[in-house]
């Protein structure tokens, strides 16, 4: 395929990723489905295949946007959302905000896959609205107490480190993020619980409650600046919009093919389902949506590799690409009758995992406010 964002270069690097997840991922996919979770020597697999290395800022961010794209062809969202959370969306805090000390104690670990990484924000009652958060930070000697119970963590049982939103401030819940801060919390502290809380898709993404009763957190523990989580939220979760908008592209494109394959293989009436030009039609349609997202997703990533993703993109790239998830899963699983409802069948997994892709990182409604809210019609 022909765009201006990838050269010759690019295009071995989507081989090579290609192959590597044909290696370590493909094969056993369904057991980790199964299982609920990546286990420690799959992610030591995605770590010695630099699967988990591709950098974050700058013209290396394309490469991951290669990485992001093909994780999601694999068609295991859970997977996808594994990896996504663990070497972008949680360890982005770290790119961004953290320390020299906090970087060099976590980073290498989390690249080579010996170091598993997760994203506690949200709450029972605090998910597209944070200002009702609750879990609290109290100041001790040398750092806080944490106590407070988050929902829905990806990586929850597998995790090292859960990198953490927790009130810090004066204003009680209901009052805003201001005075909220991020912590890097040990999943080994005492004090920390956590429970599975599996989903009816994403079944590989280890999705728990994760509990803190009056755990310590050391000081230097504070990512970025004591109280002003707010702002760094507004910066990574951009980053984490594009990133869960790549992965969708990719998810798009893995119901695309098989949904192609089986229409011209499969017979109604002594022809293939596409002999039908209403069915050819409906894939068109598909079919062109996908490109128009997928180009304008990669536009997306050369903004941010150029420093200049803003909201209104990332989100555009979020809503558009998950969307389109469902409306292709949708056709996918009719087209394919009964067998696509046969509870290991892949359209019925497309199916469910594409219905949470519009909530998970942002519910679509968010992602329309805040397209609304920055709507200028620049030329
Ligand atoms: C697969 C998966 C993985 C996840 N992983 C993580 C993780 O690793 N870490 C983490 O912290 N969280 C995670 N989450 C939680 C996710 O971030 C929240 O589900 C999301 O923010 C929405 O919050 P909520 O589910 O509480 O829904 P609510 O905020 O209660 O919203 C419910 C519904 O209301 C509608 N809605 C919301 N806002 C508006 C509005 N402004 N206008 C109109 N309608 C609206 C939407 O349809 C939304 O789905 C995950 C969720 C899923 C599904």
């Amino acid at each position: 395929m022909n765009t201006p964002y990838f050269d010759a270069e690019h295009r071995e690097v989507r081989a090579r990723v290609r192959a590597a997840l044909a290696r370590v991922v493909l094969p056993n996919a369904e057991a980790w489905e199964a299982s609920g979770h990546i286990p420690i020597e799959g992610w030591r697999a995605l770590g010695r295949e630099g699967l988990l290395g591709f950098g974050h800022a700058g013209s290396a961010f394309l490469e991951s946007a290669i990485l992001l794209e093909e994780l999601g062809r694999t068609g295991y969202a859970g997977i996808r959302a594994s990896v996504g959370v663990h070497a972008y969306m949680a360890l982005s805090y770290l790119e961004l905000f953290g320390t020299a000390e906090q970087r060099d104690a976590y980073l290498p670990g989390a690249r080579r896959g010996e170091r598993i990484l997760a994203l506690a924000i949200t709450e029972a009652h605090a998910g597209s609205d944070l200002r009702h958060l609750q879990t609290r930070a109290e100041p001790v000697d040398d750092g806080y107490r944490v106590s407070g119970e988050k929902h829905y963590v990806t990586n929850g049982s597998q995790a090292d480190v859960f990198v953490t939103v927790v009130r810090s401030g004066d204003k009680p819940a209901g009052k805003g993020l201001t005075g909220a801060s991020l912590l890097l919390i040990d999943a080994k502290s005492p004090g920390v619980t956590r429970s599975p809380m599996p989903l009816a898709c994403y079944r590989s993404a280890d999705v728990c409650q994760v509990t803190f009763d009056g755990v310590f957190v050391p000081a230097n523990r504070l990512i970025g600046r004591k109280e002003r989580a707010l702002m760094h939220l507004m910066h990574a979760l951009d980053f984490e919009r594009l990133c869960a908008g790549l992965l969708a592209v990719g998810g798009v494109g893995h119901c695309l093919d098989l949904l192609d394959r089986f229409v011209r293989e499969h017979q109604i009436k002594d022809a293939p389902l596409a002999a039908n030009q209403a069915v050819r039609h409906r894939l068109s349609e598909h079919d062109a949506d996908f490109e128009l997202v997928r180009h304008y997703a990669y536009h997306a990533a050369w903004l941010h590799a150029r420093g200049e993703l803003d909201t209104r993109t990332a989100s555009i790239v979020k809503l558009k690409a998950t969307e389109l998830a469902v409306t292709a899963a949708q056709t996918c699983l009719q087209y394919h009758g009964a067998r696509g409802y046969l509870a290991g069948a892949a359209p019925a997994r497309i199916y469910r995992d594409a219905m949470a892709g519009t909530i998970a990182a942002g519910a679509s409604e968010l992602m329309r406010d805040m397209i609304f809210e920055t709507n200028g019609h620049q030329p």
